[in-house]
């Protein structure tokens, strides 16, 4: 029995002080007073140590804590979650009361610095909706384990529903807007935390410098003129520093980063030792400028032609150029430390083209900050790979902060804090130093399950670089290489021969281990800016193989690279997005085209690599028995399979809760898949996400998958949890997964798995 104090008083008294409530908002005069007395009122019938109040602003799409009992006060108006962030914002976005006996522990629990909830427990969040509209959310927190029972929640659910009602009020709502609308104070006051979603992981303390398309390059304190013979030898200077920089800099990136960087600072560098631009810049100081002013003057002219221009690839210079522009003016500072980069600085940016990520990556800023809104996967991946912190936040405010604003962006929790205090940068300091100091764990070259079967964890590379960070984490090979990433980042089509010493490297790289290479999967959220792929509805367009097979002469080119770099390697090539055996058997034949000419032409190549399909679709799935018995190999890419089996596409955040990995259907599917691989004995394997997913594990064991191939980071964790699953016990769990019918049968089982 739970350890609790009998003391609330019992839901019907608690569902008639709505009376009482409703008379509350009878004496105040504004909202937040009301709020603030309703949640007071309700702590203290619950015997409840914090009751707070979130209310949701829909075209904000945030929750905002609006008030508390028992919580920092002080942070009313500012915490903000997203929908689905955290235990509130998910009880918001699946609209169902959430009940959690250590809140601590649970994986949705979203810490909010200063708010003081380390101490309470138990956690009940209770939604507020009226109809389908979502209003808010209400919590209760208590710091013993397991306070809060299943009438506790019926309890506040009553109560919020008919909170609900008082809250739609119009009256209400016109001031929850009016005070939204408020004129905005200054940000650093009003708003000092910012509350955003993590796009890659970690922690970066910097100088806000906005980093943008369309504006122009700004200089954050004014520069006066000069004396020109002086300025000149000033920007002479400054020049040569900035080609060296850059000379080291392309060197460095080079090694690690071949794949998707390679002469990516060309273009600075051809820049620089353009007449036409330095000596621009040496006119204006001639006639008066300081070289400061004449950098900027010349670098903004280029920016004007640069973003008028119609052609994207001219448009995205207009980067490169203000990037050009800011080394140079901090080469003139004249502080001999200042490399001229983004070391040290945060970079805010409205927008971002992959080559440019690659290009900050390099530069080391401290992190990045993106507008949120049409940020594309790879965006996503590449930052990740790249190991740069970058949080995505929606409020323009952020974006207007003068350079120079010092910030500190939590891109583990998603939280930017303006002018940080103080004790936030030591809490932070502290935690930054774990990560250093943690040991490293004793990583297991191979996977035994608690029953002592062989599992092949592989790792995803979606960049050469990823490589080092799978050997460390000993993977047992590659299982899934997404070779678009230099297609996407150099904005071009990569010859035969640039791809061959790609693809060399990355199967060097894995020392006589297993590599899958996949064949360019474009289309989709992978846009490929060159290709001018515009479509209306991208992910049923033009992807993966289909284009290849449209595009012969591309797929050639990738197919003989592939064949020659994997020359006597454990190679397998995997065919994206296959729709159909028909699909397999074309890109079968090229292949084996490709193979005859590299023979005929005498040039070593890697004559019988594994060749698999992947099963993203449902139509695959359909006919599986046969792709099972053509393929060497077959791999699920339950990323894309989710998505159209269940036609939820979970970037879309209104239906993005309806993504679910154990839903049923996927369920069914995944075992016909194992099924059909197993009867014609070909070798299976997972890359999606759902391979790192722990609620799967036991299950996707179960139905006899024995090779998961996930991101590099996540090998040490899955390596551990293979080893206390029993494949018997899966096996069990497996088939009671399969009886459900229901998604929340499904979701009750884990849940009670789990605990
Ligand atoms: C998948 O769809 O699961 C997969 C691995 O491919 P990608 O994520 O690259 O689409
Ligand atoms: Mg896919």
């Amino acid at each position: 029995m739970p350890n609790r104090v009998p003391m609330k008083k019992n839901s019907v008294d608690l569902i008639w002080s709505i009376g009482e409530l409703s008379s509350l908002f009878e004496k105040r005069t504004n909202m937040g007073g009301f709020l603030q007395d309703v949640v007071e009122r309700i702590a203290q019938h619950m015997e409840s140590d914090v009751c707070s109040v979130y209310l949701y602003d829909e075209e904000a799409d945030t929750l905002v804590l609006r008030a508390t009992h028992g919580l920092n006060r002080e942070l009313v108006g500012q915490v903000q979650l997203r929908l689905g962030e955290g235990i509130t914002g998910t009880a918001l976005k699946e609209l169902r009361p959430i009940r959690e006996a250590r809140a601590g522990k649970s994986p949705r629990f979203k810490p909010i610095p200063n708010l003081g909830e380390e101490q309470y427990e138990s956690f009940l969040a209770v939604p507020i909706k009226r109809g389908l509209n979502r209003i808010g959310v209400m919590v209760l927190q208590h710091h013993q384990s397991d306070y809060f029972d299943v009438q506790d929640a019926r309890a506040i659910q009553a109560i919020t529903s008919q909170l609900a009602a008082t809250l739609e009020n119009v009256e209400i709502l016109m001031e929850l807007h009016g005070s939204r609308a408020q004129p905005e104070q200054s940000v650093a006051e009003r708003q000092r935390l910012f509350v955003g979603r993590p796009l890659s992981e970690g922690i970066g303390r910097g100088s806000t410098v906005s980093f943008g398309q369309r504006g122009e390059l700004i200089h954050a304190s004014p520069v006066g003129g000069g004396n020109a013979p002086e300025g000149c030898a000033r920007f002479e200077a400054a020049l040569r520093k900035a080609q060296e920089q850059l000379e080291v800099l392309q060197i460095e990136i080079e090694d690690d980063f071949a794949d998707v960087a390679s002469l990516i600072f060309n273009s600075h560098l051809l820049m620089l030792k353009d007449d036409q631009f330095s000596g621009a810049m040496i006119r204006e100081i001639e006639n008066g400028a300081s070289p400061e002013q004449a950098v900027i003057t010349v670098v903004n002219q280029y920016v004007t032609l640069f973003s008028q221009s119609r052609n994207s690839r001219v448009q995205e210079k207009t980067q490169d150029v203000k990037d050009l522009g800011h080394r140079l003016v901090r080469n003139l500072s004249g502080d001999p430390d200042v490399e001229g980069d983004y070391r040290g600085q945060v970079l805010l940016a409205t927008e971002l083209y992959p080559s440019e990520l690659v290009k900050i990556a390099a530069q080391q800023p401290e992190a990045l900050i993106l507008q949120d809104g049409g940020v594309t996967a790879h965006i996503a991946v590449l930052a990740r790979s790249m190991a740069l912190p970058v949080v995505l936040c929606r409020d323009e405010r952020l974006f207007g902060l003068p350079d120079g604003t010092p910030v500190l962006v939590d891109a583990v929790e998603g939280n930017v804090y303006v002018d940080p205090e103080q004790e936030v940068i030591d809490r932070y300091r502290e935690s930054l130093d774990a990560i250093q100091q943690a040991v490293a764990v004793d990583i297991p070259e191979q996977t035994i399950s608690a029953d002592r079967e062989r599992v092949h964890l592989l790792a995803n590379i979606n960049i050469f670089h990823d490589a080092r960070a799978a050997r460390k984490n000993k993977a047992e090979g590659i299982g899934l290489y997404r070779s678009e990433f230099p297609f996407i980042v150099q904005n071009t089509f990569p010859t035969e021969e640039e791809q061959y010493r790609i693809y060399r490297q990355v199967i060097e790289s894995v020392e006589g281990k297993p590599v899958t290479m996949r064949t360019l999967d474009v289309g989709g959220d992978k846009i490929l800016p060159h290709a001018d792929l515009h479509e209306t509805n991208p992910f049923l367009g033009f992807r993966g193989i289909r284009f290849c097979l449209a595009h012969p002469e591309i797929f050639r080119d990738q197919l003989r690279a592939l064949l020659r770099a994997g020359e006597g390697a454990d190679l397998r090539l995997m065919l994206p997005m296959i729709s159909s055996v028909d699909e397999f058997d074309s890109a079968c034949a090229l292949l084996e085209e490709c193979r005859r000419q590299l023979a005929d032409e005498g040039i070593p190549h890697n004559g019988k690599p594994l060749v698999g399909a992947m099963i993203e679709l449902p139509s695959a799935v359909e006919m599986v028995h046969v792709l099972a018995r053509k393929a060497g190999f077959l791999s699920i890419g339950s990323n894309d399979l989710v998505m159209y089996l269940l036609g939820v596409d979970r970037a879309n955040e209104r239906v993005g809760h309806m993504y679910i990995h154990y839903h049923p259907a996927v369920l069914r599917a995944l075992k016909r898949v194992a099924v059909a691989a197993a009867r014609a004995r070909c070798p299976l394997s997972i890359c999606g996400e759902a391979a790192a997913d722990e609620h799967m594990l036991p299950f996707l064991l179960g139905i006899g998958i024995r090779i998961l191939s996930v991101e590099p980071r996540q090998l040490p964790r899955l390596k551990q949890l293979v080893s206390r699953i029993s494949i018997r016990d899966a096996r069990g769990i497996a088939r009671r997964m399969l009886s459900f019918e229901r998604v929340e049968q499904v979701r009750r089982y884990l849940e009670s798995n789990a605990s």
